[in-house]
């Protein structure tokens, strides 16, 4: 499997993986809410039913007549009301509708049945003619007409005041629910005969309906959208490890490229001192001069390696102490001087009164200037000028490294700090370097919280700014 594959897979299954677990968390909720508000309403129908049967009880309980005919007395304590087997004429006043509690007929309906189940009165509503006429005493019962509306109703045993003390309605206020009060009295109490008040649950379907549809829609299109924002993520997931395979991959061919110079080079000399006849043996040593210079520069290259990977994994665990930079300019310019004086160059400094102190790790600060002042003799030419320079402004040292050497165009001033890259490889490598000189300084600045600036021109020369920061007791 190549790497193309070998990412596309993992990102594959990353946002799958994603859409997964977001999709479980998203039906979860959704079928939470959906029976949250199902239980609601019906929770809410239930409680107003109950609350509409409780008043009627209570404001019917003192008026019921206790004759085997009641119809007249109905008729009268009820005007809002059809009675069985009468003319049914009625247009019922807000005051009557009141007397009920109940204003929309098209939901509601009340009916009144005698101690053996016969109806004695109901609502004059459309929904009456559809209603079984036979009583079931359960409290609750849902049933379907036979136009497939569903019916919810409740059912309470009426009582009259002589025969009881207790009412219904007064248990709802209290502690006790109504429907334990009912099934008390039920239980207790010779009943005068049933109220029943139901409601259609037309719109309670509706509603069930509607949300089953807005869940059904809404829920694939947000299953397309978790797959696609999930595609994306995983892209942005997936990027960072793609560059750093992609910088492995690349440095991994960097180094063999690196090595396989100096090494073919060794071996080649290698062979051919092990051929040469034994007449010519006094010339070996001579030969073995490109073989110490090869080694010593593959060794000088695996050094600089091990010191940049151990500065990038941050495994130095020497803490940080106050380094004077004083010292450090000073004494890198004095040991540069012979090399910039046998190379023609005017190698200068210029450092302030006072002592300026940088939090750090000494030997790496060292190594810092010293890459920089080397790299500006080395691309230098004879007759020229390096300056440089420590300050001390708003709490930040800065060293300046100035050359009048052969400059970096513009375009190149950012790649030099990636490792082994170089301007010019044939002049470079002719002069020993390793290409790793600029990436070890970027490092060591990084590490040290500060920043690298280059300014410079083709021809002209360039000027490398390091700026560190002051630690509080830093400066003495
Ligand atoms: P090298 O070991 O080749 O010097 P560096 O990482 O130190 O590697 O530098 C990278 C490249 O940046 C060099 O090859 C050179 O082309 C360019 N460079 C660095 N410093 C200077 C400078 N002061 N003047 C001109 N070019 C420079």
């Amino acid at each position: 499997m190549n790497t193309y594959q070998l990412f596309r897979r993992s990102r594959m299954r990353l946002a799958l993986s994603y859409a997964g677990v977001m999709a479980v968390i998203l039906s979860l909720a959704g079928f939470s809410m959906y029976r949250f508000l199902i239980q609601s309403n019906w929770a809410a129908i239930e409680r107003e039913m109950e609350s509409i049967a409780g008043t009627l009880h209570d404001s019917l309980k003192p008026m019921l007549p206790s004759s085997e005919n009641p119809t007249a007395i109905l008729q009268r304590i009820l005007p809002e009301l059809c009675v069985t087997k009468q003319p049914c004429n009625v247009s019922p006043t807000l005051i009557g509708r009141h007397t009920t509690g109940i204003s929309d007929r098209n939901t509601y309906y009340i009916r009144l049945f005698d101690r053996q189940g016969q109806i004695l009165a109901f609502s004059p509503s459309k929904i009456s003619a559809e209603l079984p006429q036979s009583l079931t005493t359960a409290p609750w019962q849902t049933f379907k007409s036979a136009k497939g509306i569903r019916y919810h109703q409740f059912t309470i045993v009426l009582h009259t005041h002589d025969l009881q003390h207790q009412h219904v309605g007064a248990a709802y206020s209290r502690n006790e629910t109504l429907r334990e009060r009912y099934n008390n009295l039920h239980n207790t109490q010779p009943a005068w005969g049933y109220l029943q008040i139901g409601r259609t649950l037309a719109a309670f379907d509706a509603q069930e309906q509607q949300l089953k549809l807005i869940l059904a829609i809404g829920f694939p299109i947000a299953l397309v959208s978790i797959a696609v924002s999930s595609w994306w993520l995983s892209k942005l997931a997936m990027q960072p490890i793609y560059q750093s395979y992609q910088q492995q991959q690349q440095f991994t061919a960097d180094v063999a490229h690196e090595l396989r110079s100096p090494l073919a080079s060794l071996l080649a000399t290698v062979e051919a001192i092990l051929r040469l006849p034994p007449s010519q043996q006094q010339d070996i040593p001579i030969m073995l001069h490109p073989v110490e210079r090869q080694g010593r520069r593959l060794s000088h290259l695996i050094t600089d390696l091990l010191f940049l990977t151990n500065l990038e994994q941050n495994s130095f665990t020497k803490p940080f102490q106050p380094c004077c930079l004083n010292d450090v300019v000073s004494d890198l310019t004095e040991e540069f001087s012979e090399l910039a004086t046998a190379a023609d160059i005017h190698l200068t400094s210029q450092m302030p009164k006072v002592d300026i102190y940088a939090m750090g790790d000494e030997s790496q600060l060292y190594r810092l200037v010293s890459n920089s002042i080397a790299n500006a003799i080395q691309y230098t030419p004879a007759g020229g000028a390096v300056n440089v320079s420590l300050t001390l402004t708003d709490r930040t040292a800065s060293i300046a490294i100035a050359d009048t050497g052969i400059g970096i165009a513009s375009s190149e001033q950012t790649r030099i700090f990636e490792r082994f890259y170089r301007v010019d490889s044939d002049r470079a490598r002719k002069t020993g370097g390793t290409g790793l000189g600029l990436a070890i300084v970027q490092a060591i600045v990084q590490r040290h919280q500060g920043q690298i600036t280059v300014k410079s021109e083709l021809g002209s020369g360039s000027l490398f700014t390091i700026r560190l920061p002051v630690g509080t007791n830093a400066q003495k």
